[in-house]
């Protein structure tokens, strides 16, 4: 099973009555081919189904509302075999509701020099078919990816599979429930947002729930429950001497069991995928989930501290499109730096809630004393994240228009062990260096909070970003200060006419 195999993206080709049944029929077995090479590709996750070649206007809208109509479709591939007049995409393509990938690629990779004649041209003409296509893309303003090359080359078909991750993701983001456990942190700004623009825009819902019915349930936990869950962390995690059996602090270790056991009951039952808290609202509960919120995000949970249900948001939906790559996706926040000039650092970490998937090493679980939120001592994971190229993606609500922002950085190892420092903590440069990737970052209004992900490029975010017809800005290794700028200036015409009046 692939690691998305419950969905799947459609290859349609496109041809058109004229060619006659010998044509066709080869459109058709080479079409199939190319279909079944890219379903057998290991770097796409998801299954691809080749679709019946359409010929006429009636057939492609039948087409494309299918799709729309079919659930585990979450996408669909588009390619021109031959010349079909793009009038008759019109009426489909306006009734297209999923994403939109045009493959501009060719069956036979060589040109036959020597025995070319007009029928092989006839029937190889992507090179004019598909521009005929695109043109009526372009025309119609759709949304849409453009992978061009040859559909054995391992480059395009990446592409497809990291476009396909993004379509995982925005089919995830529209049926994603999300549940808050108490507001926002009282006057932060960049966590705030509008949860009817999201869910207009993504398809998220985000509620509220009260946390006294978590506290409740945490006191209901069976006794039994608590156990299995102590003893699988007992398996998994080097366990302080404090938190062991007989140790002075064991109580507190089963505490946070049972938060974790009553926390991940009410997101199953509920069907929620995301789920935020705050120190600030902890009523009944004796410790701030800091090992449940590290656990349910290495499930594949979203999770956003101090009610940051944006960046929770973005946390499940980077999951979503990770699945089955290793490196690891968490909820992470810029802390502090180093900056030594000879290489300037970010540490960052959050007070509990990183995700230990980041992690290559042995993962600690300790309890110490937290400076806020005035309960006990909560229990968390303690790691650094493994090293190598990575991303941190935020999301902000700019007020006319979300925006997503992204910064391609490179994971390092601490210059020393930080023994003292008790969460989980990753160190990392950003590119292209530390002051045009903080300067561009804060002039974008960039969250503190961020998704760090060592799984998922930053094409497949970008992919996600036009998919959901989002603002998409990256600071990488081509970014100058400068250029970001204009680039700010240039999005705030676009965005602002883009919408247009209502
Ligand atoms: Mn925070």
């Amino acid at each position: 099973m692939k690691a998305l195999g419950e969905f799947e993206v459609w290859f349609v080709t496109g041809s058109q009555d004229l060619y006659g049944e010998e044509t066709l029929h080869q459109v058709a077995e080479n079409s199939g081919k190319i279909a079944a090479a890219l379903d057998a590709a290991g770097s796409i996750p998801v299954q691809v189904v080749w679709k019946p070649v359409v010929k006429n206007a009636e057939a492609i809208l039948a087409t494309c509302i299918e799709a729309g109509a079919t659930d585990k479709c979450v996408g669909v591939i588009a390619w021109m075999h031959t010349f079909s007049p793009a009038k008759m995409w019109i009426a489909g393509l306006q009734a297209l509701s999923k994403p939109l990938l045009h493959l501009h690629t060719q069956f036979n990779r060589d040109l036959p020099w020597a025995e070319i004649d007009m029928d092989f041209m006839n029937l190889n003409q992507a090179a004019h078919g598909d521009r005929e296509f695109a043109h009526i893309e372009a025309r119609l303003g759709l949304r849409r990816k453009v992978v061009s090359g040859y559909w054995q080359d391992a480059a395009v078909q990446d592409r497809i599979g990291s476009w396909s991750r993004a379509a995982c993701g925005l089919h995830e983001a529209r049926h994603l429930k999300l549940a808050r456990f108490g507001d926002n942190m009282r006057n932060v700004a960049v966590t705030d947002g509008d949860k009817v623009s999201a869910q207009m825009q993504f398809g998220v819902t985000v509620n509220g729930f009260s946390i006294g019915d978590l506290s409740d349930a945490v006191r209901a936990v069976a006794a039994a429950k608590v156990d299995e869950l102590v003893a699988e962390y007992e398996a998994a995690y080097d366990i302080v001497p404090s938190l062991r059996a007989g140790g002075a602090n064991r109580e507190a270790l089963r505490e946070a069991a049972r938060i974790e056991v009553a926390l991940r009951e009410f997101m199953i039952e509920g069907g929620f995928g995301a789920i935020t808290d705050t120190f600030e609202n902890l009523d009944g509960l004796k410790q701030l989930p800091g090992i449940a919120a590290q656990r349910l995000m290495a499930d594949g949970f979203g999770f956003g501290a101090e009610g940051d249900w944006k960046t929770a948001v973005m946390v499940r939906v980077v999951k979503v499109m990770a699945r089955g790559l290793s490196g690891g996706t968490s909820f992470m926040e810029d802390y502090t730096y180093d900056l030594d000039p000879a290489g300037p650092k970010v540490l960052g970490a959050h007070m509990l809630e990183v995700c230990p998937s980041i992690s290559d090493d042995r993962v600690s679980c300790e309890i110490h004393p937290l400076s806020i939120g005035g309960r006990s001592d909560p229990v968390r994971l303690v790691f650094d994240a493994g090293t190598g190229p990575a991303i941190v993606v935020a999301l902000m609500d700019m007020g006319d228009r979300f925006r997503i922002l992204a910064d391609e950085i490179d994971l390092v190892k601490p210059d020393a062990p930080m023994v003292k420092l008790p969460v989980g903590r990753a160190v990392w440069k950003p590119r292209p260096d530390f002051a045009t990737a903080t300067e561009s970052w804060l002039m974008a209004g960039g969250s503190h909070h961020t998704v760090l992900s060592r799984a998922v490029g930053a094409e497949a975010i970008a992919d996600f970003a036009e998919m959901a017809g989002c603002e998409f800005l990256l600071i990488g290794a081509g970014t100058t200060a400068g250029g970001f700028k204009k680039e700010l200036h240039w999005n705030e015409a676009y965005y602002h006419l883009a919408r247009g009046l209502r």
